[in-house]
């Protein structure tokens, strides 16, 4: 069904080689940018002791200042009061320093995370959360376009992979993954469908797709037995083994003997999202 004939074996979709070359190109546009007297700046705003959030929000600022960036963390306690967060927002948006500002999710109970997201300058939401920017992608137009959706696009069209005519299904529909990646397939052409927890058949409906994405968060969701033979495979999710390991949504050693392309997990969608995350960083900066 795909256009480029589907090899024996799965092919893996390198998200890391992908990733690091993407991010070595940033630094030339940073140093650039540079140059020219504006160096991108990214705030992380955190909240909390989470400690997967600590390592994302770690990972990101490393990011940042790798490729060239000026990069800052804001933490506050567990039991931070919403108007704070909101106070530092409006520094922020106001901070010529700051291009970019990311609110790690999820927030305390607490905090209303819709009014934080919301209290952010569109133009500085790098991670493309506000409803200004869901609303231009869903119209078409999008401006700042999230980064993990993003992510995924960059590796299937780097696979070759043709979307047009093509049918896709993503498995979530979150305002953060599911429901963005579909539009941005739809924008490809492809005939998209999106199944969550309430959906009957999600089985045939994943086994008819040319493209299948797995966002839910519930590891070996995805059997073989819901993988049309040469299927381009995306693996989003990422899940805490009782072992200590990562893993994703999909059986990847029996998926990968079935499908045409796979992303691996971790090494494939989640080193993808912080090199769209940085790729947002450097546009919001150029926009200078
Ligand atoms: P989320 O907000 O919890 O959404 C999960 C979605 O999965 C929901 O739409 C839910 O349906 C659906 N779902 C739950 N159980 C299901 C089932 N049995 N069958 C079909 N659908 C089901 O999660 P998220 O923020 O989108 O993240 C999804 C996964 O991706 C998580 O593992 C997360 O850690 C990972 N993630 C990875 C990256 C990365 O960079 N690699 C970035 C972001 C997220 P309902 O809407 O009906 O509840």
């Amino acid at each position: 069904m795909l256009d480029c004939a589907p090899p024996m074996a799965a092919q893996l979709l390198d998200g890391k080689t992908l990733a690091a070359k993407i991010r070595a190109s940033l630094k030339q546009k940073v140093d650039a940018l540079v140059q020219r007297g504006v160096r991108p700046g990214l705030a992380v705003v955190l909240a909390g002791d989470d400690a997967a959030s600590r390592v994302y929000v770690k990972n990101k600022t490393l990011g940042a200042t790798e490729t060239g960036m000026h990069s800052e963390q804001h933490l506050f306690p567990k039991d931070v009061a919403e108007p704070e967060l909101l106070a530092k927002i409006a520094e922020l948006n106001a901070d010529p320093r700051v291009h970019s500002i990311l609110v790690q999710l999820p927030l305390p109970p607490q905090v209303d995370s819709a009014r934080v997201l919301e209290a952010i300058a569109p133009s500085k939401d790098v991670d493309g959360f506000h409803e200004v920017n869901l609303g231009a992608l869903l119209a078409g137009r999008p401006r700042v376009v999230p980064c993990t959706p993003a992510g995924v696009m960059r590796l299937i069209e780097h696979a070759g992979i043709a979307l047009a005519g093509r049918k896709a299904v993503v498995i979530g529909r979150s305002n953060i993954v599911g429901k963005p990646l579909a539009h941005l397939l739809l924008q490809k052409d492809a005939t998209v469908t999106i199944c969550h927890s309430k959906s009957s058949d999600l089985r045939e409906i994943a086994r008819a797709a040319d493209v299948l994405v797995a966002a839910v968060g519930r590891a070996k969701l995805v059997g073989a037995d819901m993988v049309k033979p040469g299927a381009c495979v995306i693996d989003v999710g990422v899940n805490r083994l009782p072992d200590g390991k990562l893993a994703g949504d999909v059986d990847f050693a029996a998926v990968k003997e079935i499908a045409g392309w796979i992303t691996p997990v971790p090494g494939g969608v989640g080193p993808m999202t912080i090199a769209m995350l940085l790729e947002n960083c450097v546009r919001a900066a150029s926009r200078e």
